[in-house]
């Protein structure tokens, strides 16, 4: 489902052994060192490496990490999963995003980031319960649906962050009032888009009472003018001048 080439073993999997290791780790000059965005430039990063949206709060979780853009085969292999249903993607996708971890993250739980029950009965699985349980046997501590999805809401990606949070607002409940009181959590979601999801997440997860919130994804959209992220590969390729 992704070079064209007939598939030589039998598998579940639909794609062949070299299209499968095809998905790359995500590559930046400068990256903020809580949440990971990249930029161009060190310009938006303070002394700390930090950049300004973390230095608000207004992130609302404490580090963010994502194995790969949200583009190429990954965001093709994403699709597969998420729209084709191919479930048995959950194993190979998951081990992607153990690598996206720091070997020394310290957690006490995971919490997927819910799917409204209507959309969950429509495509059969949360793609991010699927995703958390290859973590849970690495970083040895349980999946936890701490979280809950009250109201459906409609996707969508044309609408502002400002309109994505308002229309978030109230969609998301804890499933028990002292679930995540005094704990370490690992929030995970299968894309970070504008961050509208995650944000609203972890603020409900504070308010709970949580220690940390920590957001693992397993790709993110690369928000970089496109025209500046090719000029570095380009000069590189034609022999590395400065
Ligand atoms: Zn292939
Ligand atoms: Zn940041």
């Amino acid at each position: 489902m992704l070079c064209g080439d007939i598939l030589r073993h039998a598998s579940r999997l639909p794609y062949c052994e070299p299209c499968l290791a095809t998905p790359e780790p995500m590559a930046a000059d400068y990256f903020c060192a809580q949440c990971r965005t990249p930029f161009l430039s060190e310009g938006p990063l303070d002394h700390h490496g930090v950049c300004r949206r973390c230095r608000s709060g207004l992130a609302g979780y404490d580090f963010a990490y994502s194995f790969g853009y949200y583009e190429g085969p990954l965001r093709k292999m994403i699709h597969h999963f998420k729209y084709a249903g191919i479930d048995v993607l959950a194993g190979p996708l998951g081990e992607l995003m153990v690598r996206a971890l720091p070997l020394d993250l310290q957690v006490d739980m995971i919490v997927p980031v819910p799917l409204h029950w209507r959309r969950r009965v429509q495509r059969g699985f949360n793609q991010c319960e699927l995703l958390a349980r290859p973590l849970e046997s690495r970083l040895c501590v349980p999946v936890v649906r701490a979280i809950r999805k009250s109201r459906h809401t409609e996707t969508q990606a044309s609408s502002s962050p400002a309109e994505r949070r308002s229309n978030l607002t109230g969609a998301f409940v804890l499933a028990g009032e002292k679930i995540v009181e005094g704990k370490r959590v690992l929030l995970v979601d299968d894309v970070l888009t504008t961050g509208a999801t995650v944000t609203t997440c972890s603020a409900l997860l504070r308010r709970g009472g949580a220690k940390s919130v920590t957001v693992l994804t397993l790709a993110r959209v690369d928000r970089r003018p496109a025209e500046g992220r090719m000029a570095i590969p380009a000069t590189r390729a034609m022999g590395g001048a400065k």
